[in-house]
Order: structure tokens, then sequence, then C-alpha cells
């Protein structure tokens, strides 16, 4: 395009500017010259030009004080190296990131995220390598979910190796992720050596956001603790320890809680609460009961200290009995 062109917009790239229509002084054709470029036209205002990249044919608008004083950078060329600099460290470029110096990439996966050119530097010199969290996350999830986990999330100590997981008896624990694989770690909450150990059947009373009051019944080796660390997501939230049962083995205390949340869930299945109601707050496996069946709750735990003292009895006469013989 030239000077006299009639039009009164030019599009550069994505970008439409309108024509400053003014003669391109020869001086300024010599200068871009000298650097590689060719001056087509002039837009905005009269400090901008439109330049033409002599190596790869396209135009960009430039200022006029950018083009005197150093070599101005084209976008297309600069987009070809980012280009190729992404495919010899094996993704695609996709575009520019938010954040300086961050390209939008297409890993092999699959899977779009974002990285520093610097990291892509060091990957196409293969001295690091992209990892996508994606499927990162996807394979810990299929790993924890084959023995019975469920990854919750990041370590709550910080340890990059370290992810937080729920056992699907409810306790909560740290796993290194290479543990998590091999499966070289046992459960604090049910392992064998626990089962044999003393526990406790308890209930708790909540008071979710919604400022209905809910009823927690479980078993722990220790129920303050889990109270206080495993259950409430949000430290202020009103929480209170109102029954606890000893046990004397953790195992027993398993078959106990069962049998007790079968019971509540066939009597009052009305009172079970909607997971969706309280999933944000506390962390559990099992069911929360509206508090309205509290005194319920309370009758049924009655009874279970009652099995749990008969078991007991049964099985100390039977240890005696085999003694002897
Ligand atoms: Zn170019
Ligand atoms: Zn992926
Ligand atoms: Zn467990």
């Amino acid at each position: 395009m030239s000077q006299f062109n009639r039009r009164w917009t030019i599009t550069v790239g994505d970008q439409t500017y309108p024509i400053f229509d003014a003669e391109i002084p020869d001086i300024w054709q010599e200068i871009a010259e000298e650097k590689g470029f060719e001056i087509t036209g002039r837009v905005r205002d009269r400090f901008h030009l439109v330049l033409r990249h002599n190596d790869c044919g396209a135009e960009m608008v430039s200022k006029v004080f950018t083009l005197r004083t150093t070599i101005p950078v084209c976008p297309t060329c600069l987009d070809e190296r980012r280009r190729v600099l992404c495919a010899a460290a094996g993704v695609t470029y996709l575009g520019r990131g938010h954040h300086p110096n961050y390209f939008r990439i297409l890993l092999p996966c699959g899977h779009e995220t974002s990285r520093q050119q610097e990291l892509l530097e060091r990957v196409r010199l293969g001295s690091n390598e992209i990892r996508c969290e994606e499927c990162l996350g996807h394979r810990l999830r299929a790993e924890a979910r084959s023995r019975d986990w469920e990854l919750i999330g990041a370590d709550p100590q910080g340890e990059l190796n370290y992810r937080l997981y729920r056992h699907d008896c409810g306790h909560f624990q740290r796993v290194a992720v290479v543990n998590m694989l091999t499966g070289r770690f046992t459960c604090g909450g049910c392992s064998e050596g626990w089962t044999r150990d003393p526990s406790f059947i308890y209930a708790m009373r909540f008071v979710l956001t919604s400022g209905r009051e809910a009823i927690k019944v479980g078993f722990s080796r220790d129920p303050q603790s889990r109270l206080r660390h495993q259950l409430i997501t949000d430290r202020d939230q009103y929480a209170m320890l109102i029954r606890t049962i000893p046990i004397s083995t953790g195992r027993l205390a398993i078959i106990l809680e069962k049998k007790l949340h079968l019971r509540l869930r066939r009597r009052h299945p009305e009172a079970v609460l909607d997971r969706s109601e309280f999933g944000g707050e506390v962390r559990v496996v099992s069911e929360l009961y509206c508090a309205s069946i509290e005194t319920e709750i309370m009758r049924l735990l009655d009874d279970v200290e009652i099995w749990a003292k008969a078991i007991d009895r049964r099985r100390a006469r039977m240890a005696r009995r085999d003694q002897r013989r």
C-alpha cells in the first residue's frame, strides 16, 4: 500500500489501524532497508509505520523511534521461533501465555497448559522435562483407587513427594506417592496391628454453615484427635464430642459401627443428610444424621455399649475354656 491509497484503514496481523496519510521520508526507508525491512505505509499518527520484514514478507506496525534506535522484532518470525522451540521440546506452541515469558502449549497427551520459555529451552536441551499435572493427578487417583484409597490433595505438610489420602475406612493419612504405588505402607486407621488395639465408638455434634445441627457416629482409636485434625475442614466450625464408648478392639469397633449405621439408615432414612449439604465442611466417608434424631442415636449407642460388653464377656469365657482344655 502507499500513501496515495484511498482506503481509510489497513489491517496488520489481526489488528486494524487508521491510515496516516503522509509521505515516507527517504531517510527512513534507508534505515529500514539497512535493518532488513521495507516501510509500506504510515498508520495511526506521525509516530507509527507499517514495516514489511524482508526475511518472511510479513507486515508489522512499529514506532519510527524504534526503527531508528533498534532493530525491530518481527512478531511473525518471533512466533515462528517459538513454534520451533516448542516442537524441539516435544510440544505444540499455541500462543503467548497470560504471564510474560509464558507460552500456551499442547502436551503430547492432549492436555493444554502453559510454561516458561526458559523451561522449554531446558527441555529442548534434555536437562528438564514437562510433567502434565492433569495426567499425574489422574494417575495418582487411579493408583490410590486400586488400593482402596482416595486422593484428597496436596500434602498438608508441603512435602512434594507426599499427598493426603483417605482410606475407605475413613482414615486420612499422608502417604508418599511411591509408597501408594508399591503398597509399602499400612493404614493408621484399620491396619492389622490397629484392629487388635482398643478403640472407641463415638458420636460428634456439628453445626453446619447452613445452620443445621448434624451428628456423626464413627469409630476411632483417638476420637479427640480425629475431631480436631481430620474431620473439620473449617477450624472455626462448631463441633463437639458428645459420646465415646470404649471398645476392646478396633476390629469389633468396625463391626459395631457398621451395624449402627445400618440400623440408623433403616429406621431413619429421612434423617440421613445429603452429602451436598456438608461435603465441603466435614470430611467423612459415612453418613451424617440430622440432630433431630439425637435421642434415637443415643439409645442405639446404649445398645452398642451392651453388645460390646456382651461380646467381650463371651470372648473372655471362650478364652478361659480354651485355656482349660
Ligand atoms: Zn519476519
Ligand atoms: Zn496430560
Ligand atoms: Zn483404613
